[in-house]
Order: C-alpha cells, then structure tokens, then sequence
C-alpha cells in the first residue's frame, strides 16, 4: 500500500484520548462506544484493500470483537463490538498495516472517497487512485487542515461505469480527461457549485487551500456552517474563487463558475448514473470485479475472510457493497452462499436500517430482523417504493430523510408512518414488530403516494 500515513503513537482509550460518542465521527483512534462495544472506523487510502488486509481485520474482528464489520457509506470498514481491553490489539495491528494516522485528528479528516472501479473500467477518463492517495496523504500531515468539522469530505472520481456522481461531499474533484478534474463545492455532481479545472498532480494543493478557505469564510459568520454546502450558501462561491483563481484552469467552454449541473453527462461519458445501491453485472466490461452488497451494509468477518480467498483485491464502496477485483470463477456462487447481494433486483437492497437493539444502546427493537422480514413479507410493496427505513429510534441515524414508508421504533414498538422521517405522526402507532411487518406487508397502493 503507498499510503504515506504515518503510524508511531500508540493512542488508545485513555482519559486524554476519551472514546467518541454517537454523533460524532469515530476512528481507529477515537473508537466510539456504541450499544455492542466499541466500534473503529478503518480509513483506506483509495479505498483499495488487498485481500490480504481484508483476511487480517476480518481475523481482528473475530478474535477481539463480535464478529460483525460494517460498510459505510463514506467507503469505509467499521469493526463492531470491540472491548476495551481489545482496542490495543486492534490497534497495533492496524497500525502494522498502515491504516492507523499519527493521531485521531489527523485520522478524523482523512475523509476521502474514491471512485471504486479506479484502474479497472477501461471506460473512466482518469484512474483516479493516485490522486485520493495523495490528497489522503495531504489531510493527513496538513495541520492546517486538522480544524476542519470532522465530518468534512472529499471525494475524487475518474468517471466512467462506477462514477460517483450522486454521491454527496464537501468538495468534489470529478475527471474531465485523463489530467484534470473539475473542482466544485458541495454536493452531487448536479448540486455542486464548479469553481474551474484543476491538474490530477495539482489536487493536494487545492484542497489545501480549499480547506483553508472554508475555515477563514466561515470564522467570519455569527454561526458557522460545518459543511461546505452551507458555507456557499450563506457567501457564494466568489470568495472561494477570488482565494482559488491562481491555482485554477477555466471551466470549459459553456460551463460558467457557480452554476450548478452543467455538462455533466459530457463529463461522465455516460447516459445514467450506476444504481443507487448496486452497480449491474455481468456485461462484459464489467468482467473486471464482481459486485457484491451485503443487507444494511453487515457482513461477517467470516464473510469478509471468505471473500478475501475469491479475490487478491478488494475495492470499497460508498454503496455498502465490495468489489471483488478480478474474482475466482467460483466469486458469484460462493459471495451468494455467504448472503452477498448479486443483482440490482434483490428486494434487501430497498431496506435501510440502523443497528437497533443489537448494536446501539438507545435502540429497543432488532431493526435487522424487521427489515428482513419485511423483504421477505411484503414483495409487491417492495416493487412499487424506493426505501422502507426501520429507524430504531426517532434520530433515524441510517437515514434522516424521509422514506416512503417509516417505522420508528420506540419501547419495543413501532410507528409505521408513509412518505415521512423518522419520528414524524404516525397513522398506524404502537405495532409489535410482527405487527408492523404485518402493516407494512398489507399497506395498498393506494396508500402510498407519490410511491
Ligand atoms: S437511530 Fe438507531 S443507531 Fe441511531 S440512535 Fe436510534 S437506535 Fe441508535
């Protein structure tokens, strides 16, 4: 692995280190302390996990914790349920492998997505690996940058089949050929605002002065936005290209600084952006990796280990699914035994659902065994909605939107509510969870509008 983050101060928990909280952002150095032990949060640079890391932390995650690893949507592993006496180990060991940042506010903004096909989709304008690495590198030494609000990010894309397009960040750097990417701010490729062109090799240094930027403007508002969507709304993007314009090429022709969704499909060579959730397989320019998702982003370190002998590298994704580069011919059977989602047509993939009673200390139901139920009650429905979001209380951590149909657990019960957040007035209150499966199983679709 090229990462250049450094790995020399052994920090675990301790009074001066204090594990986070729910709500803010955990790392392998700042563990937070959740309903099933401590869960670390295991930044990979690019996102490209040799399958020989991937069988370690899955060995990690059996020995010292529960067994369970999670796949966020930043593109990021979480080992769950870690003991304290465990964080040492898990540590140490994840600093042998180079994932672990001098200290947990370097690590806390190494927030970076990269475009998970990078150098494997022939069709992608930019291998765009090289680029997160260095801006990886960047936020991690830049010290400068250590203020930013810990949920800052980034995200480099190369375009082609496995674009990020809908993906939503700080600042985005999106390849326009093979040696620049288009600078914007925050958002989607359709919401961001551009700012100009900038060099692959010249990344590092604008996110730099990005970073710097975003902190000066927003010291300068009685309430300071801790996005950067916020940020450019509240003062445009002007001041940003007034501190930018040096390191800045023009937009191309036709694509004008601050106006939004211009070009896009131009840039991205490309008619659709892949699936929300899963990008399709089996055609041939896919041959290349096998996608593989797994219910709520859950898998087992037996999974992950499994998955690791298909494969000599894995890809990580903002979709809570792997890509299994260039995979065993046994890849598909075998990630389908381990209970891996292979199709965009497979119903779990319209589930959301937070940890629930099983992994969160707020939550009072088994959100999992609800939604799964649900997928296996409730087809016809499943056909006709986006998302059913279980919620295992009203703060609707896995999704704070709205879902076409809710259910907001509270004391072992659920309020199932349609077209709502989480915690929002329910029309069918107080359901047992086979009740509520029941509920949502029968709901007509006439009750569904706007479904
Ligand atoms: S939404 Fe789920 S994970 Fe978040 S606090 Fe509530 S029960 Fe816990």
């Amino acid at each position: 692995m090229t990462s250049t983050v450094r790995s020399t101060v052994p920090t675990p928990v301790s009074p001066r280190n204090p594990p986070r909280r729910r709500g803010t952002c955990p790392g392998v150095l700042a563990p937070m302390e959740v309903g099933d032990g401590f869960l670390l949060r295991v930044r990979v640079p690019a996102g490209v996990l040799p399958a020989e890391h991937a069988r370690r932390i899955a060995a990690l995650g059996a020995e010292h914790g529960n067994g369970l690893i999670d796949l966020s949507h930043r593109g990021n592993l979480q080992l769950r349920g870690v003991p304290a006496r465990g964080l040492e180990p898990v540590t140490d060991a994840l600093r042998a492998m180079g994932y672990v940042a001098d200290d947990a506010v370097s690590e806390a903004v190494r927030n970076v997505l990269c475009a998970p096909a990078a150098g494997l989709d022939g069709t992608a304008p930019m291998d765009a690996r090289p680029v997160a690495r260095a801006l990886d590198a960047r936020l991690a030494g830049d010290a400068a940058l250590h203020r930013l609000p810990p949920k800052f990010g980034w995200l480099v894309c190369g375009g082609g089949i496995a674009h990020l397009a809908s993906s939503g960040t700080d600042v985005r750097f999106d390849a326009v050929d093979g040696e620049r990417l288009r600078v914007s701010l925050g958002g989607t490729l359709a919401e961001a605002v551009p700012l100009g062109l900038c060099r692959a090799e010249e990344v590092a240094d604008v996110a730099s002065a990005l970073g710097r930027a975003f902190l000066e403007l927003r010291a300068t508002l009685p309430e300071p936005p801790r996005r950067m969507a916020g940020l450019v709304a509240a003062v445009g993007v002007e001041p940003f290209r007034a501190r930018l314009s040096p390191l800045l090429l023009p937009l191309p022709p036709g694509e004008r600084v601050g106006v939004r969704g211009t070009h896009l499909m131009e840039i991205f060579g490309c008619a659709e952006p892949p699936h929300p959730d899963l990008l399709p397989g089996g055609k041939k320019e896919h041959d290349a990796w096998l996608t593989v998702a797994f219910p709520f982003g859950r898998l087992t370190c037996a999974a992950l280990s499994a998955l690791s002998d298909l494969t000599h590298e894995i890809r990580l994704t903002p979709w809570r699914a792997l890509l299994l580069v260039r995979p065993a011919p046994e890849a598909a059977a075998q990630a389908a035994a381990l209970g891996a989602i292979l199709t965009p047509a497979d119903r779990r993939l319209k589930l959301t659902a937070c940890s629930g009673l099983r992994g969160c200390d707020v939550g009072t139901t088994d959100t999992h065994t609800t939604a799964l139920a649900i997928a296996d009650r409730a087809g016809p429905l499943l056909d006709r909605v986006r998302m059913v979001h279980v919620s295992g209380c009203a703060k609707g951590c896995a999704h704070p939107g709205a879902a076409d149909v809710t259910l907001t657990a509270r004391d072992g019960v659920y309020d199932v509510a349609l077209n709502a957040k989480p915690g929002a007035a329910s029309r069918h209150a107080g359901l047992s969870p086979d009740d509520a499966v029941a509920c949502v199983a029968g709901l007509s679709p006439e009750e569904l509008p706007g479904a």
